[in-house]
């Protein structure tokens, strides 16, 4: 049995041994993924929480500590692409902390080890945390003879001849330095050069990448070094391997030197004497940090006296005399510059956060959802307070944002001190930012409750909702009409030619015929071409006959997913039949209605607006000219030939025995019988149970059959 999750002092030896060797293997696992492929699959901060499993496990058993612990050796194995190079001295990580108190351990540890007092003082550098690649690049007699990435700590791999392609790197040293010098530090790709590099693969149509840390680490591993060079990696000196001499005696006057010596270094480092000051400064970067053009996961802390250093040593894996405070891994600070509002289908307002970029999570996030206009404010669905008063989301504010596994990122809060005294609370537009028509909040008629979503009113006439329609006509569970994506529909939409533009979804299939009379040819244009024109009219020709269920999806009634669509296709069977109905159902009663809310899973909101939907005359008219090119096909119905329910209209009423009403119902329909809510003339059939009421009575004053769950059964099975 696994005891993941099992408090560590729970453990028998058996198990936490257990535990231990599946602990290596995956870890093993992830760390061959991190280090040589470039593709991780699980979040670093996912990834901690197994090393830290480990290391208490090991720390409660450690006459269990394995000869492959992941405690013992650091990343994965050199991959056999690049030559293997041994470093002269080990390249070990450090030790993570994740909390104030953890850095107050540390700190006290420290102090404890070396029988100091808290009076007399030790400092310590505080440098942010480069989210990059570790390196170790060799100068003998001041001129760069190797580069090696980490590896396994102890052998790395030869990326020379990549990193003599960055520029920040220098070649040759100044006179006079050291004989053999090697420095340590962190490769990394800015932001900037990162979206930059994103925004180009998008406009090739390629795959983007997901983070400037595996960028930079899949650049570095080429083995064609033109291709690093293209790619504008850069650098942060912070540490050293092996020096003929050492020209400073402090951490901090050791990477001035690497200044000195033509090394870019991070401007934030910091000499710093008490645990209180450190923090701040751990909070300072941390709201620095969307403002930097490089990713960072931390701040890493070190005693500055090398002596002390000296003096302090090494645990097995790591140095006692320094950590690195990791920053939560799901959330972060950054900047809101921007408030945008899209549009959408059935016109609402969309308010859009645009973000400083900033990584999270292992992402790069751009922008959060603000859902609606009381969101900004702080207030929830049901109008409860989200945050705090007065924390409404305003441009220019500092926020926390989340992002946990694939859910859009969202906005946790708002950092007040950082707020701008000119700062103005968000008004949200109460028109429609594209077609300028007059968006409200609906009221529900039955609660009384108002819309937490504005709505644009301009319907047809809205540009925004127009191209949404037609987006949503063509995708992929509607008309799925291959080469018809967002970008194409956009210009199609826009295009003045009248044998070119497509405002509504009938203009899709008559593309074709009016492009043979025209002279601007499709094909002559930009992100065309012959061969993909061809495709395009085969894909919206396969489509002139239709799933029913598609073809009423497509048509983008308010509330009309998939699953209704469904619901709809099979209780109607033919497109006919469910367009006159929504017409007979426009007065909100009589039989048509009745039958429209006796389907199972069709409630009154979605009734409605369907009716609503074909009292439009527009919407009518499209339809007709969509029918003139498109055949919906009859819905399909299960192959229950022979099945003596086939085709009836069935309701269920009263308690049944034998089962239940989910299974009654899906035994019905897989002997092809319409399963309704409610009784009417259309109904074929009540099976009625121990107190069935009025849907009986009514069944019995329409004559309808009637029957109990024995003879239901009996018929069925006959
Ligand atoms: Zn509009």
């Amino acid at each position: 049995m696994s005891t993941e999750g099992s408090a560590v002092d729970t453990l028998t030896i058996e198990e936490a041994a257990a535990e231990l060797e599946r602990l290596a293997k995956e870890i093993a696992h992830h760390d061959a993924l991190y280090h040589g492929k470039d593709q991780p699959e699980i979040s670093d901060a996912d990834y901690d929480a197994l090393k830290r499993r480990n290391d208490a496990l090991e720390a409660r058993f450690p006459e269990l500590i394995r000869e492959d612990s992941p405690s013992r050796h650091v990343g994965a194995a050199p991959s056999v692409t690049f030559s293997p190079v041994v470093h002269a001295r080990p390249m070990l990580s450090l030790d993570n902390t994740f909390s104030q108190e953890d850095v107050q351990d540390f700190v006290a540890g420290v102090y404890r080890f070396l029988g100091r007092l808290p009076d007399q003082s030790i400092a310590f550098t505080a440098e942010p945390k480069i989210d990059g690649l570790s390196m170790s690049i060799r100068y003998e007699n001041g001129r760069l003879v190797t580069a090696a990435t980490r590896g396994d700590g102890t052998t790395g791999e030869n990326v020379t001849a990549n990193i003599r392609t960055i520029a920040e790197i220098p070649n040759e040293l100044p006179k006079g330095v050291p004989a053999v010098v090697e420095i340590r530090g962190e490769v990394y790709m800015a932001k900037s050069d990162f979206l930059a590099l994103n925004r180009q693969m998008e406009a090739e149509g390629k795959q983007t990448y997901v983070n400037p840390r595996n960028t930079a680490a899949g650049s570095l591993r080429q083995l064609d070094a033109k291709v690093t060079a293209s790619r504008k990696l850069k650098f942060f000196a912070y540490a050293w391997g092996e020096m003929a001499e050492m020209p400073a005696d402090t951490q901090f006057g050791m990477v001035q030197t690497f200044k000195d010596w033509g090394f870019p270094v991070n401007p934030l480092m910091k000499r710093l004497n008490s645990v209180a000051d450190i923090l701040a400064h751990y909070d300072e970067i941390g709201l620095e940090r969307p403002d930097l053009d490089y990713d960072i996961d931390g701040v890493v802390y070190k005693v500055d006296s090398l002596e002390l250093q000296q003096r302090l040593g090494f645990r097995s894996r790591s140095p006692r005399w320094a950590t690195a405070h990791k920053f939560p891994a799901e959330q972060a600070f950054t900047e809101v510059e921007k408030i945008e509002i899209q549009v959408g289908r059935t016109g609402a307002l969309t308010p859009v956060a645009r973000l400083k970029p900033i990584t999270v999570g292992g992402v790069v996030v751009t922008n959060a959802t603000l859902h609606n206009e009381d969101y900004i404010k702080g207030i929830g669905n049901s109008g409860e307070r989200i945050r705090p008063e007065e924390h409404d989301i305003r441009e220019g504010d500092t926020v926390i944002v989340q992002r946990a596994g694939d859910v859009i990122p969202q906005i946790l809060d708002v950092v007040m001190e950082k707020r701008a005294a000119d700062a103005r609370s968000y008004e949200f537009p109460k028109t429609c930012p594209v077609c300028g028509s007059h968006a409200v909040r609906e009221v529900n008629e039955k609660t009384g409750k108002t819309d937490s979503v504005r709505r644009c009113t301009g319907g047809f006439i809205c540009r925004a909702q127009a191209t949404e329609h037609l987006k949503h006509f063509v995708s992929r569970n509607a008309f799925d009409i291959e080469g018809l994506g967002s970008k194409q529909v956009d210009f199609f939409f826009e295009n003045e030619d009248p044998s070119l533009q497509i405002r509504t979804a009938p203009e899709i299939f008559t593309l074709e015929k009016r492009q043979q009379d025209s002279l601007t040819k499709l094909e002559n244009i930009d992100g065309f071409g012959k061969v993909s024109v061809g495709k395009l009219y085969a894909a919206i020709n396969e489509r002139r006959s239709i799933a029913l269920h598609r073809f009423i999806y497509a048509l983008g009634i308010r509330h009309v997913g998939e699953t209704t669509a469904k619901l709809l296709a099979r209780s109607y069977g033919t497109y006919e039949a469910f367009a006159t109905a929504m017409k007979e159902a426009a007065p909100l009663s009589g039989e048509a209605w009745t039958d429209l809310n006796a389907i199972e899973g069709i409630g009154e909101v979605v009734a409605r607006a369907m009716v609503e939907f074909y009292k439009e005359p527009r919407n009518v008219e499209v339809i007709g000219r969509l029918l003139d090119e498109v055949t919906p096909a009859e819905a399909e119905q299960p192959v229950t030939a022979g099945s003596p329910v086939a085709g009836k209209t069935v309701v269920f009423t009263g308690s049944l025995e034998k089962f239940t009403r989910d299974e009654a119902k899906a035994r019905a329909e897989s002997l092809g019988a319409k399963v309704a809510g409610s009784v009417s003339k259309k109904t074929d059939i009540v099976v009625a149970g121990p107190g069935a009421g009025s849907k009986l009575d009514k069944a019995r004053e329409l004559g309808v059959q009637t029957m109990d769950e024995d003879e239901w059964l009996a018929l069925i099975s006959g």
